[in-house]
């Protein structure tokens, strides 16, 4: 039996030991040290942009102190793009506030600006301005953001930028990670670089970081004692986890160009099949990582992305329904909802497809066999 494929596995680049035996070498085994700063360093002279960047030890911890951050109180709506993975929207309910969910737009995928400016409006109806929109680069695709900025402004409200899974993304040559007032990045092991379990917060206000970091090590006062004006969080990045991170920036642009390779080969294998959709940047101002490469059934077909998803598993193959939507998550039951239908819709018909990119040429021919497999029982059963 062939081993199986991953939708997404951790790709070491080689030197991450280095960084790693460096802090045994120095005893620096703390959520602190050289590789923090120095992990910090290389993601702030990657993004540009002037950005101050606090490694921590999740994506999530990320959000909930940018949610902290953003004085974001009990009870206070926060706005949140639908179609995503369950981490941008549980901090909201660890403030105690309330979710607005809002549906996608068919070019990216995230947020639509116009479900947007309904959800902003029902939140001023009730008296409570939302506290912040929470946008994501789904897939590594980035967001609209000319347009969610220009709500941003015109309602005063900050953006909170969910960017786990698209680091290396660019939206008119300007890194996705560097939009919101505030941004986050994920290290996870499954995301496009990993330092297992890791994330990072950024900002263009340095005080923002200092705040972070203060907040995310106990929140300790200046003082020889424990003292405390806040309540703390140990959500800081250990040094060990930042020294793995040190090496993937090494192979990060790597990673990006072999992932995007991922997306051209599955394009090349669905040819002109026109049953199939990529998901693909809508124009040149958009530049995705392809975190995952994402497929479509159109409409009309006689199988479905279940079919499809059975029959790569039965060739041990890895796939992924298209995220779930928060709004129809059995948790989040009874959350306000704006939009249509476009993230059920796509939750329904779509397929996310091993992307790794460690994948060998013996993995890419059992994907294209499993491939022409399904297209060819897709005809039969089509008649
Ligand atoms: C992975 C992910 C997160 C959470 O990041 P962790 O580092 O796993 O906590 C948040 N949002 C999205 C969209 C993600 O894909």
């Amino acid at each position: 039996m062939d081993k199986k494929i991953w939708l997404s596995s951790p790709h070491m680049g080689g030197s991450e030991m280095n960084y790693v035996q460096e802090a045994f070498d120095k005893n620096w085994i703390a959520p602190l040290g050289e590789n923090v700063s120095g992990l910090e360093k290389d993601l702030e002279d990657f993004l540009g942009m002037g950005v101050h960047v606090a490694a921590l030890n999740s994506g999530t911890a990320a959000l909930h102190l940018a949610l902290i951050l953003l004085d974001v109180k009990p009870d206070d709506f926060v706005i949140c793009q639908s179609l995503t993975f369950s981490a941008s929207a549980n901090p909201i309910v660890y403030m105690g506030a309330v979710p607005i969910f809002v549906d996608s737009e068919k070019d990216t995928w995230n947020l639509c600006p116009n479900a947007v400016e309904d959800a902003i409006k029902f939140g001023i109806s009730k008296g409570k301005k939302p506290k912040a929109i929470i946008t994501v680069n789904l897939y590594g695709m980035p967001y609209k953001v000319d347009e969610i900025a220009a709500l941003s402004r015109k309602y005063e409200i900050p953006v909170l930028e969910d960017s786990a899974e698209a680091l290396g993304s660019t939206y008119k040559n300007q890194h996705c990670g560097t939009f919101g007032d505030f941004s986050v990045i994920s290290f996870n092991g499954n995301k496009i670089i990993t330092t297992s379990c890791g994330g990072a917060l950024i900002s263009k206000d340095p005080a923002m970081k200092s705040k972070t970091i203060f907040l995310s090590t106990q929140a300790k006062d200046e003082a020889v004692h424990y003292e405390h004006t806040h309540i703390g969080y140990n959500y800081r990045m250990s040094n060990i986890c930042a020294g793995i991170g040190r090496g993937q920036m090494e192979v990060l642009e790597q990673r990006v160009a072999q992932r995007r390779q991922n997306h051209f080969f599955y394009r090349y294998l669905l040819g002109d099949d026109d049953r199939f959709e990529l998901h693909t940047e809508p124009t040149n101002d958009y530049f995705s990582n392809h975190w995952l490469s994402v497929i479509r059934l159109k409409p009309g077909q006689p199988i479905t992305s279940e079919v499809m998803r059975q029959h790569f598993e039965a060739a041990a193959i890895e796939t992924r329904p298209i995220w779930k939507p928060m709004h129809l998550q059995p948790v989040f039951k009874g959350m306000p909802y704006f939009g249509t239908d476009l993230a059920g819709t796509l939750f329904q018909s779509g397929l996310c497809l091993p992307s790794g990119s460690n994948l060998t040429d013996h993995d890419w021919q059992r994907i294209s066999s499993s491939f022409e497999n399904i297209k060819k029982n897709t005809a039969k059963q089509g008649g």
